[in-house]
């Protein structure tokens, strides 16, 4: 899509700078499932995972859906899906019920144990997809690995550890279980007790397996909130994902001042920087009202209005009035953290309504403490400004949002321009 001055640049080497922090000081036992799931967080699906398996020498890759796993593949069918030795593990939307799949985990799977292609391993998340795998185990799933999701507190998906006692026969008589796991759901929150809770559940469903002579090969837990905390990755496999990308997973309000080089806050490099120009700036009269309503559009002292042409059509919200926007030029690349660049940076607030093609940044000099004439001669008609980069969990912050969500949300009109 031809779009030259609206773009996410990604930075690869900076996810290749994450990878080795992670590999390096967190989880240095461990192997990585990174998750590139959700178009890779954004970043791009089939790139990012040729990048990783090529520059870091990445064999397994953690997506959500079945559609992402045949998209890697496809995507990279020269790099990924050949030989014996790439993974990829679909969490969560196998689409194990639809037998008019099935076919894709048995094809698949034959290339594999023929030497000629990646893995596709399914998680089994239902005691009746482990039924119905267990019921084709010597047929349509017989190069299929067993993946299984235990419950240790989370309560959506996964067998329960009460439930799993009583699926012991099962999976003995089915060869065992090649990947066992489990997900956190408060592992942002410091040393919490929910998340140790879960850790022991892990422990104890492992051990109770392994005591009825189940063979567990493979165990997983940790994502990145877990990693960052260095917490159940003495495991066999880790699975990072926002950390990957650049975020810190952790709430600063759970750790106290002594904790911060306990846990080593994680200092990892954003990835994706968010692109856009001044369309136009113009000064906005007080009592004027820009865009479309007739509410909170109103401009309430004089203030300079910059045009962006960016708009829910791009994942750019309607509930992202109000989030802070850098107006003056972007810095150079590299020099984002600069403090010149911060101290003379000018930052409006997104006003009145995102509409699909166009935002208003307000600019006002109250909060700048900068005059009218002096904004004005400061931002630039066509000059390019920066959305977000480092700063998105800020971003994130302000709009009562996450990270997570302001990465994923930009659409396929944002062309993804990549540095290697
Ligand atoms: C998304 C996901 C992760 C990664 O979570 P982050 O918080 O982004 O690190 C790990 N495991 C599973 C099963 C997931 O779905």
């Amino acid at each position: 899509m031809l779009r030259c001055s609206t773009f996410l640049e990604v930075r690869l080497p900076h996810i290749a700078h994450n990878i080795d922090l992670i590999r390096t000081h967190y989880a240095s036992k461990a192997t990585l499932i990174p998750m590139i799931k959700g178009n890779a967080y954004g970043n791009g699906l089939e790139r990012v995972a040729g990048y990783i398996h090529d520059a870091c020498r990445v064999n397994h890759f953690g997506v959500a859906s079945l559609g992402e796993a045949v998209a890697v593949l496809k995507g990279n069918a020269h790099s990924i899906d050949t030989g014996r030795t790439n993974h990829v593990v679909v969490f969560s939307d196998t689409e194990l019920m639809d037998e008019s799949v099935h076919h894709v985990y048995a094809e698949q799977n034959a290339k594999y144990r023929a030497g000629n292609g990646a893995q596709l391993a399914p998680v089994l998340g239902t005691e009746e997809q482990l039924q119905l795998f267990c019921k084709l185990r010597r047929t349509i799933f017989k190069d299929t690995p067993l993946c299984l999701k235990i419950n240790t507190g989370m309560d959506r998906l996964g067998v329960t550890l009460e439930r799993l006692k009583e699926l012991t026969p099962l999976l003995r008589e089915n060869g065992g279980v090649d990947l066992l796991l489990q997900h956190f759901s408060v592992s942002g929150l410091v040393g919490h007790s929910f998340t140790k809770a879960q850790h022991i559940k892990f422990q104890q469903a492992k051990e109770s397996l392994q005591a009825a002579g189940v063979e567990v090969r493979g165990t997983s837990a940790a994502n990145s909130g877990a990693i960052e905390q260095r917490l159940a990755v003495e495991e066999m496999y880790v699975r990072p994902g926002l950390m990957l990308y650049g975020p810190t997973s952790l709430a600063a309000s759970s750790i106290t001042p002594d904790e911060v080089p306990k846990y080593r806050l994680w200092d990892g490099k954003c990835c994706g920087y968010f692109y856009t120009k001044v369309l136009h700036h113009y000064v906005a009269k007080a009592g004027s009202y820009i865009g479309y309503g007739i509410t909170h559009n109103l401009v309430p002292e004089d203030a300079v209005i910059v045009l962006i042409p960016v708009g829910y059509a791009d994942g750019f919200m309607r509930y992202y009035s109000n989030m802070p926007v850098t107006v003056s030029p972007a810095p150079p690349r590299g020099h984002e953290d600069d403090p010149a660049v911060k101290e003379s940076a000018l930052v409006g607030v997104v006003h009145g309504n995102v509409n699909m093609d166009i935002a208003a940044v307000a600019v006002h000099p109250a909060m700048v403490g900068h005059s009218v004439e002096e904004i004005m001669r400061r931002i630039e008609n066509e000059s390019q400004i920066l959305v977000w980069g480092n700063d998105v969990a800020e971003k994130a912050a302000a709009v009562k949002s996450i990270p997570y969500q302001l990465m994923c949300g930009l659409s396929i009109r944002v062309p993804r321009r990549y540095v290697e």
